[in-house]
């Protein structure tokens, strides 16, 4: 690793001299990073800072974070800051996916090379690359384990023999996330069918995306609506499950039905600790892993080898397009967790001390 270090800061050394453009933070010539998180409320994006630090920082790089608080007036200033200081390159978990055209026009027109974290930012933004996990696939977990859950499906994913009907009611995230609307398409591909031969009901007749979105993808929000809906479940219809896009929707929608007697099928995403809890406890039903520290891995290696003049390794030319073409994208792949395997997959990875979900 010492000489793989050396080489990385010597040719960024020598980009850094020949174009002249002032690299690092003004006091020092180490290639400066820009980071730009969306929030701390959902406990993922703090692990994704805390990983990209700590992994472009072991590289030499300066490295320079902000957290927007949701915002995104607040993080367009953000990145504009950065880009004044001096950032190389900017690494950029959106708030809004479309509210930040201009301001990355202005850093590429400067020269800063933009890494799209997480979620995508359109609207032809100025965007070099996306790193990401395989999101159309993430809702497609969450589909299939809801069906798993609640017996449509067997543990292999067969069909079973139970026709239902069976109620379910559907959650997705914020409309101005490209994830969620990803997240939502990749759930219906899998549930469309099993809705159109009456297998599955959805008893409060709000099933498209802006029917069930949460803006802000705010718990509160998702519980009250839940709450909202919860009435009939009381008695006569059972609800056999909910399609929750992540941890934060998913854990108010067990709060919301926690009267009912019994317990519907939840699913989540995020593998946060108290939806792991809840998940090794029976509530909710499962969530979906995705591991932030390769995410980071994948984020440094794409900026590492923008800064060099190298092609980033990428597995994705086709998915992605924000409106002014493709961009070029790694996908990571999620992983679906469920009481039977959360140890495995989250303890054995060393992703979560035993004693922190125990
Ligand atoms: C992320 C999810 C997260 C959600 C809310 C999405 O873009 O992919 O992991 O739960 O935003 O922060």
């Amino acid at each position: 690793p010492g000489t793989h270090r050396t080489a990385v800061l010597l040719v960024v050394g020598v980009l850094s001299l020949t174009t002249g453009c002032a690299a690092g933070s003004a006091d020092d010539d180490k290639p400066f990073v820009g980071i730009a998180m969306p929030t701390t409320v959902q406990t993922r994006w703090v692990a994704d800072g805390e990983n990209l630090a700590e992994q472009f920082g072991s590289l030499g790089f300066d490295v320079e974070m902000q957290y927007a608080d949701d915002d995104a007036a607040l993080q367009a200033e953000q990145i504009e800051q950065m880009v004044a200081g001096g950032a190389d390159a900017l690494v950029v978990g959106a708030v809004d996916a479309g509210s930040l055209t201009s301001v990355l026009a202005d850093a590429h027109a400067a020269g800063v090379r933009v890494v799209s974290y997480d979620r995508l930012i359109v609207d032809g933004a100025a965007v070099d690359y996306y790193a990401s996990f395989d999101n159309r696939r993430v809702g497609a977990l969450q589909a299939s384990s809801l069906l798993q859950g609640i017996g449509v499906l067997d543990e292999v994913g067969e069909r079973t023999a139970d026709r239902g009907p069976f109620a379910i009611e559907l959650f997705a995230g914020s409309p101005d996330d490209n994830n969620a609307h990803v997240f939502f398409d990749g759930a219906m591909s899998v549930l469309t069918p099993y809705l159109a031969d009456g297998v599955l009901v959805v008893p409060s007749g709000q099933t498209t995306f802006d029917q069930v979105a949460t803006p802000g993808w705010a718990a509160d929000v998702a519980g009250e609506r839940m709450a909202s809906l919860v009435a009939p479940y009381r008695s006569g219809t059972r609800l056999a499950g909910v399609l929750a896009p992540n941890d934060g929707v998913a854990q108010a929608v067990v709060a919301a039905t926690g009267d009912l007697g019994y317990v519907p099928v939840v699913t989540g995403q995020d593998a946060e600790i108290p939806a792991v809890k809840s998940v090794a406890a029976g509530e909710q039903y499962s969530t979906v892993y995705k591991d932030t520290r390769q995410l980071a891995e994948v984020t440094v290696q794409m900026v590492e080898s923008l800064l060099t003049g190298s092609d980033p390794e990428i597995n994705d030319t086709t998915s992605y397009d924000n409106g002014a073409g493709v961009v070029p994208a790694f996908l990571l792949a999620p992983q679906l967790v469920t009481q039977d395997n959360y140890r495995a997959v989250l303890v054995d990875s060393g992703y979560y001390t035993a004693e922190e979900i125990g």
